[in-house]
């Protein structure tokens, strides 16, 4: 019998790259046969070329990508990402169906995120012998979603809309920001609630994690009396980081810049694949960039569409590209020492490279991950959702960053430039580089040992194994 896994990666380069990173480490060590990846989008030919390079189908023929094309006119798509996206995959559901029935052999182990846990019932249905769910962030934010929906509905909003902190069996607890609006809140505690029901009707969990990430969740996910309860005895497997690796032959005007730059001097700014700013808040952070006199590299994205500030600068001056939301002349003034790029960076590679000495993100756990595998301090900057749970992991427990303090929504150049200073220049920055670069070796070492956890897996649980390749 041949060993056919399909996996299934819900919209965004967030969910892309580590499915198809799990894909290609299934194939490459763990005895499939055959590996077929479906990522589903509302615009394939943006994602392919994102995609790009990671792309192995023509070096091997068993590891096949196919899009899932998404139309979504017409849809209602208001709402928070995960309202967004959940109903993005709801959506495409009859696709997937379709696409898993046609695939031959017929697949026997199916994969999807923690934000297409709708299609495991399509797998059930197809009467795939093992169904798993891949979490693409954290075990925290893992851990906050199956406790969520072991919880009354009532008691649970009325705990977050007290501002209280909820704590989770065996886990850090998790502290909220006061709820503002009830009312969109609602849809997507629904939403939430769902995945985590759906969550532990799999036949087991990978989580891109690792021990020296976060400990003591995956001690309690281990432990039948605490998180293993709460997940029904669904095993969780910590498997990352599934990093994609940085290519060292890769042509970018951005690697070219960094070339000349001296080694650990140059601060990398990006906000992840869908983060924006507000147009204030992207003049703000230019000034503040400006005002430290580092190095740096900037990838600029359009403000939010709903952004009123970005509708006045919009309907004053035609205003359509992302730099046109700089401060006049910026461009000029930093050229010497800053490099500013039109919303997409070859974001690894650029990590990778020894110039690069800081990290401003927005804290989305894939880019968390490639900056400790790359041994880079970071700026935690987050927008919403669990990217703040991220952040909190970073700067306070692991001590690899320093955390801005969004406050009231914006964060003044004066702080801006103080943060970069701090993780750049001073004492404190050194030991976040020190720690970081420990961390790093960790991880390496963690990569190899999640590998051989996933050979047991497969033996021990899919008991569709027979051979290997
Ligand atoms: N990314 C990139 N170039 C960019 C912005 C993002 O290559 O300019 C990649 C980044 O390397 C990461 C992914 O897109 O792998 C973003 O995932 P993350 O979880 O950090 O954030 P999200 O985009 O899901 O908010």
């Amino acid at each position: 019998m041949e060993i056919h896994g399909v996996l299934v990666a819900s919209p965004g380069m967030g969910h892309a790259a580590p499915i198809l990173e799990l894909g290609k480490c299934l194939l490459s060590h763990h005895g499939f046969d055959r590996v077929t990846v479906f990522l589903v989008t509302d615009d394939v030919p943006r994602s392919k070329s994102l995609i790009g390079k990671t792309l192995m189908e023509e070096e091997d023929p068993n590891f096949v990508i196919r899009f899932i094309q998404l139309d979504v006119s017409g849809q209602d798509l208001t709402g928070s990402l995960l309202t967004k996206l959940s109903e993005m995959m709801r959506k495409a559901i009859p696709q997937i169906r379709s696409a898993v029935m046609g695939l031959e052999p017929q697949p026997s182990v199916f994969v999807v995120d923690l934000l297409g846990t709708e299609a495991l019932a399509v797998a059930k249905e197809l009467e795939i012998a093992k169904k798993h769910v891949l979490v693409t962030t954290s075990a925290w934010f893992l851990a906050l979603t199956v406790y969520m929906a072991s919880l009354d509905k009532g008691t649970l909003f009325k705990h977050l809309s007290s501002n209280g902190a909820l704590l989770i069996p065996g886990c850090t607890p998790v502290k909220f920001d006061r709820v503002q609006d009830p009312s969109s809140y609602v849809r997507e505690l629904a939403e939430s609630q769902r995945i985590g029901l759906e969550v532990v009707t799999a036949d087991g969990v990978f989580v891109n994690t690792c021990h020296s990430l976060e400990p003591v969740t995956i001690r309690s996910f281990l432990d039948d009396k605490n998180l293993g309860l709460v997940m029904r005895g669904v095993p969780v497997y910590p498997v990352g980081p599934l990093v994609r690796p940085a290519e060292p032959d890769l042509k970018h005007e951005v690697l070219d810049w960094l070339d000349l730059q001296p080694k650990e001097s140059v601060v990398y700014v990006s906000f992840g694949s869908g983060g924006a700013l507000t147009a204030e808040q992207t003049m703000e952070l230019a000034y503040g960039l400006e005002m430290t006199g580092f190095r740096f590299v900037w990838v600029v994205r359009p403000p939010a569409e709903d952004d009123p500030s970005a509708s006045m600068f919009d309907k004053a001056t035609n205003q359509t590209e992302p730099i046109d939301f700089l401060p006049y002349g910026f461009l000029d003034r930093t050229k010497d020492v800053g490099l500013v790029v039109r919303t997409w960076a070859p974001q690894e590679e650029v990590l990778a490279h020894e110039a690069t000495g800081g990290f401003v993100s927005h804290c989305g756990w894939n880019s968390v991950l490639e900056s400790i595998v790359n041994g880079v301090p970071m700026i935690a900057w987050p927008l919403y959702s669990e990217q703040k749970m991220n952040a909190w992991l970073v700067s306070e427990e692991l001590k690899i960053a320093a955390r801005v303090d969004v406050g009231n929504g914006s964060v003044k150049k004066e702080d801006i430039a103080e943060m970069v200073k701090r993780v750049m220049d001073e004492e404190e920055g050194k030991e976040m580089r020190e720690n970081v670069k420990e961390l790093k070796k960790k991880t390496a070492e963690e990569a190899q040992r999640a590998q051989i956890m996933i050979v047991a897996w497969r033996i021990v649980k899919t008991g569709c194994l027979l051979r290997r390749r």
